[in-house]
């Protein structure tokens, strides 16, 4: 039965599922499950796999199309993330009055579970993925999705949680509400896909803030007060919930900071304190005590152990991508951070390295930029070699950073070229600041590409 509280459209008719991806035919599947009649519409190719389980599951589709004339007949859409607000199909959609959600939306009417919900511009994989590490380890009955994983919607219909722990892109955030987050966690804000927001940032920090929309006095918001744009949006953006800061530069009575001598201290009202030394920690780096700090606060409400999270904050191992250390070869440390997508992402990258670094960064340009990460070149990068098509901003912005600036024709190219430059005890880290598909499928192939050149090294 659908949770009557959160019941908020349509609960049977036409549903139409735009974008066939992992979250589409989620939706597809608890749309039917649900007693609609379900559609999907995808305008590229279908993932065979994908097709396959809507033709099990007898779901009608097309590829290739959108047949708009069906599509606007539609009593509820649910629309892939990827697909931008400014897509002729969405503007026209609303112009008519359909209901554009996100499957995040539609799936949470359908469950009763407490929600743990992850946005920011960076940590969000990190940081969920420790949530669901440590909330496991302490033996709660816990989904992983949103951006990760098995979609949300699909785990609804076949599952049978407590606890979801959900990372949340400002994509989906957009076509959320009336979705309520028990706990929000907002880890930072900072310029990243600005492309889709009219290459405003207040649009952006706006976008990020919808996941406090909604909040109760009994809920939890955790979010960075070290973080600019953080604090102008709560100037701004207000909720009931019980606000719990997390930082490295002051101390909080409520929330997580640092003491004197890098210990953390998290304190949530009416629950215990916790304490553990930063050097204990299995993620390094500034960047991971933030996500160490924001996990932590979330296991602090679900009232785990104290003991509990100390484990699993010592033995967690993080997901690849993600200043993963691939070897170690003639002395030189090679460090995968395909996932570092924008400029804040590789500063935190080069934050975590002694010089010399040669740094591997390019790709598709998201309009970047790179003056914030001219300090950090100049002390510590001693070459910067460009993968992806057009390096011609990394050459101007850099140019009086560092001494030599030059640009790889492959991943293995660039590779050889910095193991050249690199010498004993030196760092070669791929760290992009760009998007991938220029050259790639996605940041794994890239990363995966990286790995594969360095061990034939
Ligand atoms: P997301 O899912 O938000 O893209 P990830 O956890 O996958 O974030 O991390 C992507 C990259 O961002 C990492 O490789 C790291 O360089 C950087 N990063 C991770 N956590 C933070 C943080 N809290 N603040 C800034 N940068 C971070």
């Amino acid at each position: 039965m659908p949770n009557i509280e959160n019941t908020y459209y349509p609960q049977s008719g036409f549903l139409v599922v735009l974008g066939a991806g992992e979250s589409g035919i989620g939706a597809a599947i608890l749309g039917k499950e649900k007693g609609f009649d379900v559609f999907v519409s995808d305008k590229g190719v279908i993932a065979t796999s994908f097709e396959e389980t809507l033709v099990y599951e007898s779901i009608a589709f097309e590829q290739g199309q959108h047949s708009v004339d069906k599509i606007l007949r539609a009593d509820l859409i649910v629309k892939s993330p990827g697909i931008p607000e400014h897509a002729p199909l969405i503007t026209q959609l609303k112009a008519s009055g359909v209901l554009v959600i996100s499957e995040i939306e539609f799936a949470a009417q359908y469950t009763d579970a407490t929600l743990y919900c992850i946005t920011g511009s960076n940590g969000k994989s990190t940081t969920t993925m420790l949530t669901y590490h440590m909330l496991q380890k302490g033996g709660v009955n816990i989904g992983l999705a949103g951006n990760i994983g098995k979609s949300f919607a699909l785990q609804v219909a076949r599952e049978n949680f407590d606890v979801y722990v959900l990372e949340i892109s400002s994509f989906m955030l957009d076509d959320m509400y009336h979705f309520r987050a028990d706990v929000a966690v907002l880890l930072n804000v900072t310029p990243d896909h600005l492309d889709r927001y009219d290459h405003k940032i207040e649009n952006y920090i706006a976008s990020k803030f919808r996941i406090i929309r909604n909040q109760r006095e009994s809920d939890y918001f955790i979010y960075c007060a070290d973080d600019e744009l953080t604090v102008q949006g709560l100037a701004e953006y207000k909720t009931d919930a019980t606000y719990l800061p997390f930082t490295q530069l002051g101390d909080v009575q409520v929330g997580a900071h640092l003491d004197g001598s890098n210990n953390i201290i998290i304190n949530v009202p009416n629950k215990d304190t916790f304490t553990m030394n930063i050097e204990e920690l299995s993620l390094q780096g500034k960047h991971n005590v933030y996500n160490n700090m924001a996990s932590g606060l979330i296991a602090k409400v679900q009232e785990l152990r104290n003991q509990t999270m100390k484990e699993s904050m010592e033995s967690y191992v993080n997901i690849p991508h993600r200043l993963e250390h691939v070897a170690c070869i003639g002395g030189v440390n090679y460090i995968n951070d395909s996932k570092g997508t924008n400029v804040n992402s590789v500063w935190y990258a080069l934050e975590s390295f002694s010089p010399d670094i040669v740094l591997i960064m390019g790709g598709v340009d998201k309009g970047n930029d790179y003056e914030m990460l001219r300090d950090l070149v100049k002390t510590k990068v001693k070459a910067i070699v460009c993968i992806g098509k057009d390096s011609t901003r990394i050459h101007e912005s850099f140019e009086d950073d560092t001494d030599v600036i030059v640009n790889a024709s492959s991943m293995k190219d660039a590779v050889e070229i910095s193991s050249y430059l690199a010498k004993k005890g030196d760092t070669v880290l791929l760290s992009p600041a760009c998007a991938s598909f220029d050259w790639f499928k996605n940041f794994e192939e890239r990363g995966d590409k990286f790995k594969e050149a360095v061990m034939s090294l």
